[in-house]
């Protein structure tokens, strides 16, 4: 059943796992697909993100690999991994197989070699700890001590052991997560120890940027909302910021995200991967905290800083930007120049948050007609004209762009006889030369 499955492959990955399983029996080194990857393998769902397990040295194991198949290799030796990117685009992991024991409650563990058995049982949950031993000839048995497959196959998130959550907190958001992708549930006694750790404020002592990083993980999931209200239930959110709640107006936030990201994807399409639908939605999502307390907060987890420009751009311009652009009568360089500073995703969350038509029918104006316009006249062409080079050049060079984009000029010539008035009014030339 694996091996008809592992056929499925796309050609070229399969041809890897046999690469690696040719490798593994040359060289007497045990290898495993295991992890996410053998889950998805069985639930039939698309993952082509590969993660192997040596039970040895796994940055030589994938090195050999690498020369052998002119693929790019990234080691990491304090963690004994290896990243392998193929020309084809994917990415696959290697791992020596691992022990880790917990020294203290939501620390890093203390990691030692070992076999398959070993790093199978430091996993977060049943249906994550299971492994396929990969052969030249294709793939054996399914390792699965911990039952996965039946749980997998009941829909169930099981933790390994009553100390899971402890041991690492940032398991309670995965077991959140893993439930609401696939419609499964928390398994009684795990959801028992989840509560517990809770209690206990585990959550309040483990590494932020760890929280922050399975935060933005949920951030991408199909249905990001269901993981949030899950995860209210379960633990609340005062652990992202204290007295933050759940909103009820975070459900039309993000449908009427989804459906202005799937807009600007179809009338933008070679725009399209200037937007991070993610970073649109933690925007909306963030909103409703007071600017100090989401600064703060955005500090504290370390979120990444084009993550936290956008979002407290976003607290902080909206109203000012809604306020100016809903009023009729505004003139087209206005609108430039209140947008052209903003990002997609700020633009399109502003277009979320307001309720005013006239405002979407501003971006629109704004996102197909000004954004991005260029002059024909540059810097050189002011000082072709004597100007003295200094801040007067960007001045003179917005206004000229503001007439631009009020109609006021149009072509090259247009714009250099404006130039020749401005540069007169500001009377700042250099020598006599004269446009
Ligand atoms: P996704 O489809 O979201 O990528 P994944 O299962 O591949 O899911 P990763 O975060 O890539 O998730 O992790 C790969 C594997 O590493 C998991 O399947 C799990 O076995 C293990 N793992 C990841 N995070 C933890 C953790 N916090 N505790 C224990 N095991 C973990």
């Amino acid at each position: 059943m694996l091996l008809k499955k592992i056929n499925e492959l796309p050609q070229s990955l399969l041809d890897f796992v046999l690469a690696v399983g040719r490798l593994s029996d040359l060289e007497k080194v045990p290898v495993y697909l295991v992890g996410g990857f053998v889950r998805d393998l069985m639930l039939e769902g698309k993952n082509f993100d590969m993660d192997f397990v040596v039970e040895g040295d796994a940055i030589l194991f994938a090195t050999q690999l690498a020369r052998t198949f002119s693929y790019k290799i990234l080691t990491h030796r304090r963690f004994g991994t290896a990243t392998l990117t193929g020309r084809e685009g994917f990415k696959v992991d290697f791992a020596s197989a691992r022990r880790e024991t917990y020294a203290a409650p939501a620390a890093l563990p203390n990691v030692t070699f070992g076999n398959i058995n070993d790093d199978l049982l430091r996993r977060d949950f049943t249906i994550n700890a299971m492994a396929i031993r990969v052969h030249a000839q294709g793939v054996g048995e399914l390792i699965d001590r911990a039952g996965g497959k039946k749980d997998l196959s009941e829909g169930i998130i099981r933790a390994l052991h009553d100390l899971s959550f402890i041991d690492d907190p940032t398991r309670i958001l995965r077991a959140v997560r893993f439930e609401q992708r696939f419609g499964f549930r928390i398994e009684k006694e795990t959801h028992t120890w989840i509560k517990r750790s809770v209690d206990d404020g585990v959550l309040c002592r483990v590494q932020k940027h760890r929280v922050r990083d399975e935060l933005v993980l949920m951030f991408k999931e199909k249905d990001p909302l269901k993981c949030f209200k899950r995860l209210h239930e379960i633990c609340g959110l005062s652990f992202i910021a204290p007295r933050f709640k759940f909103q009820n107006q975070w459900k039309a936030y993000f449908q009427a995200a989804s459906k202005r990201i799937s807009w600007f994807a179809e009338n933008f399409h070679y725009k399209k991967s200037h937007i991070e639908p993610h970073t649109m939605l933690m925007g909306l999502f963030f909103y409703c905290l007071p600017l100090g307390d989401l600064k703060k907060m955005m500090h504290s987890f370390a979120f990444h800083k084009h993550e936290t420009s956008r979002i407290i751009s976003l607290k902080s311009e909206f109203l000012k930007v809604h306020e100016e652009l809903r009023r009729k009568n505004v003139k087209a360089s206005r609108i430039y120049k209140l947008l052209e500073p903003l990002t997609y995703e700020v633009i399109l969350a502003m277009t979320v948050l307001s309720k005013n038509h006239l405002f979407f029918e501003r971006v629109k104006e704004f996102l197909f007609f000004y954004n991005g316009q260029r002059l024909h006249v540059k810097g050189e062409d002011l000082k072709a004209a004597g100007l003295t080079p200094g801040p007067m050049y960007k001045r003179i060079l917005n206004e000229l762009l503001s007439a631009k984009i009020d109609g006021e000029v149009n072509t090259r010539e247009e714009e250099l006889e404006f130039l020749k008035k401005m540069t007169h009014q500001h009377g700042c030339f250099k020598t006599t030369t004269v446009l």
